[in-house]
């Protein structure tokens, strides 16, 4: 136990941190670019906005939470997802009152209690975007093109965007009866679950992942057949604009969502490559969560992309990225007074902006040479006693094998020698 992680976790380091830290980066500079604020909410919230906000009826909230009392008797959950503890937040923060919209953006650790398997993890992480205040269908097309900017420019082509209505509380009124009718009919047929959702929340059981539901879903009547005329127009203008903006995209009346609260537009970013989960990003509208949360009716559009799968899509596609790590240079000592040196020189240089080691470890000049191959250090300098009473040593570079002199008290010197 003592060391072994938990189920469904992971650690990251090596090569891997890398990627992630280039995906951060596009990330961060994709928002810079589309205006978008980041949010950093805390990793826990009262369990209550998750089942207001996420949804009494989901799988989220019926089986997958981390819910834990805290000493003070307070019932307390770990994020499964992002959205509920950003809209927490703009209303708490008032982020109403500032000039609208409002655009932000997380990157954050989830939790969700799931049977591990590839693709599926205990603690996951999201990069995921929310846009409040905006109802048209431009402000969908906005935040589509997010999530397919940073795919595209991560190099990830196996993947294609599936679109669909639910419709809006009108439609979804006359369309829910129509499917608890259908569903009646079948109710043998369907899972334990689902016979007990029919009766609260019919819609959920197109979500549900077990076989002989889907067997019923697949001839279930369908959101996109049944829009009203004002929901008919939203879905054929941002498909449209889609078009216009020249991003692909397939018509899929399967595409439900787990959450409750979404309203007319639904998509998910899906890749063939990478196993049965296979939705890399998962979005939509839900004008109704803000309302439901206490505030004023609010529209609202965003999207969750699991960073894992993103990774694994991308691995699909290019094989695994190995970082090589190299350092510009390592300074080698061997006395006390060079040591010393070698310390401060490592210092200063290191506020220049160079990547510089030093020995920590109190080896031979030897090993500390066979440990500067190791790091892939670009350039060595060995200081001794001779060096600093002369205040010059040798620096080599690594590459070619060749030396020369440095005066290595004269910092500008130095740094253009290993530039
Ligand atoms: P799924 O149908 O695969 O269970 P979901 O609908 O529960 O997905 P969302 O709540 O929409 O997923 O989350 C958005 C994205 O977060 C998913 O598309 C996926 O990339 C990622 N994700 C969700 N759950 C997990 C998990 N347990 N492990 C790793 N990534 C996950
Ligand atoms: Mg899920």
């Amino acid at each position: 136990m003592l060391t072994q992680a938990p189920r469904g976790t992971y650690d990251l380091f090596g090569s891997d941190i890398r990627t992630w830290q280039m995906i951060e980066k596009e990330v961060y500079t994709l928002m810079e670019e589309y205006r978008f604020q980041e949010i950093r909410t805390p990793i826990f919230e009262h369990t209550e906005l998750f089942q207001r906000g996420v949804g009494d009826t989901t799988d989220i909230v019926q089986k997958e939470m981390y819910t834990f009392l805290d000493k003070g008797g307070r019932s307390i959950t770990l994020k499964p997802e992002g959205t509920a503890g950003a809209a927490r937040a703009y209303l708490e923060r008032r982020l109403f009152a500032d000039a609208q919209p409002t655009k932000l953006f997380y990157l954050t650790p989830c939790f969700r209690y799931e049977k591990p398997q590839a693709g599926r993890d205990r603690q996951f992480y999201q990069f995921g975007c929310e846009l409040y205040g905006a109802g048209g269908y431009m402000a969908d097309a906005e935040v589509i093109s997010i999530a397919y900017s940073l795919l595209t420019r991560l190099g990830i082509s196996n993947v294609t965007l599936h679109i669909n209505s639910l419709g809006g509380p009108q439609c979804r009124k006359a369309y829910n009866q129509k499917l608890a009718e259908y569903f009646m009919d079948n109710r043998e047929k369907l899972c334990p679950t689902c016979q007990e959702r029919l009766n609260k929340n019919p819609l959920r059981i197109l979500d549900c992942k077990s076989p002989v539901c889907q067997e019923v879903v697949k001839d279930a009547p369908s959101t996109i057949d049944n829009l009203g005329t004002e929901c008919r127009e939203h879905f054929d203008n941002l498909t449209k604009q889609l078009t216009e903006l020249e991003i692909p995209f397939v018509i899929d009346s399967g595409i439900v969502r787990g959450l409750d609260y979404y309203t007319r537009t639904v998509f998910e970013f899906v890749c063939n490559d990478i196993g049965a989960q296979g939705t890399i990003c998962g979005g939509g509208r839900y004008d109704g969560l803000i309302e439901e949360l206490g505030g004023d009716p609010t529209p609202a559009v965003g999207f969750a992309i699991g960073i894992g799968r993103l990774i694994m899509a991308m691995e699909a596609i290019r094989g695994k990225t190995v970082w090589k790590e190299e350092a510009d240079l390592y300074i080698g000592h061997i006395g006390d007074s060079a040591g010393k040196t070698a310390s401060r020189l490592a210092f200063l240089l290191r506020s220049k902006g160079f990547r510089v080691e030093t020995d920590l470890m109190g080896r031979s000049v030897k090993a500390q040479m066979k440990y500067a191959n190791k790091i892939g250090a670009r350039f060595t300098l060995i200081l001794g006693d001779t060096e600093i009473s002369q205040k010059e040593a040798v620096l080599k570079n690594m590459a070619d094998g060749s030396t020369m002199q440095v005066q290595f008290e004269d910092l500008e010197a130095l740094g253009a020698a290993i530039r």
